[in-house]
């Protein structure tokens, strides 16, 4: 398929994801068993967290955690209109309604928290924040907010997966709920697969049940022995993840911290050869932590400089991508416009996503920033 000469990511794979499949398939049992619970075991380490359960998507994980938190029928949940539509169609999917809040700037394209409170009502249930590009939310700020109006706070931690907030606290487990997804081009990919983490035990416990059907037992903690028959407790869900997909996620989570050191040189090589393109942005130039690196963007004049450096780039076979375009804008979101969110509407007209991923080279970011001054240059 690929014509790239520069793809926008690549996977971060080799024989040691070759090899997990294979001891998968050797041992004789690919649903949820011993490599989910290892996986699970893993990433509890690694994010510091009590509760965690691997699920089959990042977007089944976002609809855990509003389910868990008891999201009702016309409950509004603020969140960005800056975001992937996973967050907000769940919304919709368990009756709620999504109020969008804007972002802070086109240097800080992160969910506003004076717009957040501005957007309170008496139905105001929950935030859901997204740490675009992997670059963590104003947490301090927007859990304040949370704290004074009674909301919860749910994290689509989608791009930040190994993004620190504080020397004991990861993205996702900063409120109190957080999604990840291992989506193939995430930081952490398995091709399908996501997973929930909490800190509160009465909501991890009921995401261990509704990612089951509600049943009190697995098929694994029969086939152990441990269980003979079950319980079915609540109506839930089959949610769950597979081993082979907790095998590659196991190898992929080894990767993780290397690869996302090699996404902040390889951005902040990106900043230095585009730190003077005329009249363009660059999000978060001056952020070297607190982030996953998870996307490289960059902000044009206008939406016709953007439309031309895309258009060039293509030709010169750089994949390029846009993260996002503005939810309000979707018509199937036509009936939920209950705010005015320009910032994120001009960001989704100018911004471009460049190719980054841990095994890119300098000389393709060095191709890519001199591609993009070029038609900046020619162009402005
Ligand atoms: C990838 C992504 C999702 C959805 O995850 P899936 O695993 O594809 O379901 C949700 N939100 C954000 C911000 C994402 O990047």
């Amino acid at each position: 398929m690929s014509e790239w000469r520069i793809p926008l990511t690549d996977l971060n794979y080799g024989r040691e994801e070759e090899e997990a499949v294979l001891r998968v398939l050797r041992s004789g049992w690919i649903s949820m068993g011993p490599e989910v619970l290892a996986f699970e075991q893993e990433v509890a380490e690694f994010q510091g967290v009590k509760h965690v359960f691997a699920v089959a998507n990042g977007t089944v994980g976002l609809h855990l955690a509003l389910l868990a938190l008891r999201i009702d029928r016309g409950d509004e949940i603020i969140q960005p209109a800056l975001n992937f539509v996973a967050a907000a169609n769940m919304t919709v999917a368990i009756g709620a309604r999504p109020v969008f809040a804007d972002i802070i700037s086109l240097d800080e394209p992160t969910i506003d928290p004076t717009h957040v409170e501005q957007l309170i009502t008496a139905r105001t249930k929950a935030i859901i924040v997204m740490h675009y590009g992997g670059y963590l939310c104003h947490m301090r700020h927007l859990l304040e907010i949370c704290r004074k109006h009674k909301l919860h706070l749910i994290e689509d931690a989608c791009h930040a997966i190994g993004a620190a907030y504080d020397e004991t606290t990861m993205a996702g487990s900063i409120g109190d709920i957080g999604a990840f997804s291992f989506f193939s081009n995430k930081n952490l990919a398995t091709g399908e697969g996501g997973m929930v983490v909490t800190g509160r035990y009465d909501l991890a416990e009921r995401v261990r049940l509704l990612r089951s059907h509600g049943m009190s037992t697995l098929t694994w903690d029969r086939y152990k022995g441990y269980a003979n028959t079950y319980d079915v407790l609540v109506q839930g869900y089959n949610y769950r993840l597979d081993e082979i997909h907790a095998a590659l996620g196991r190898e992929q989570l080894r990767k993780l911290s290397p690869g996302n050191h090699r996404r902040a040189e390889l951005t902040r090589l990106y900043r230095k050869l585009l730190s003077n393109l005329p009249g363009w942005n660059i999000p978060f130039a001056n952020r070297n932590t607190s982030s996953a690196f998870h996307l490289m963007s960059v902000v044009a004049p206008h939406a016709t400089a953007r439309d031309n450096a895309v258009e060039s780039l293509r030709q010169q076979k750089i994949q390029t991508s846009l993260h996002y375009p503005c939810i309000t804008g979707f018509s199937g979101f036509s009936g939920y416009k209950q705010s005015l969110v320009p910032k994120s509407q001009a960001f989704a007209a100018r911004v471009i996503t460049l190719p980054l991923h841990p095994k890119m080279y300098d000389s393709a970011v060095e191709q890519v920033a001199s591609a993009l001054l070029r038609v900046a240059n020619s162009s402005s």
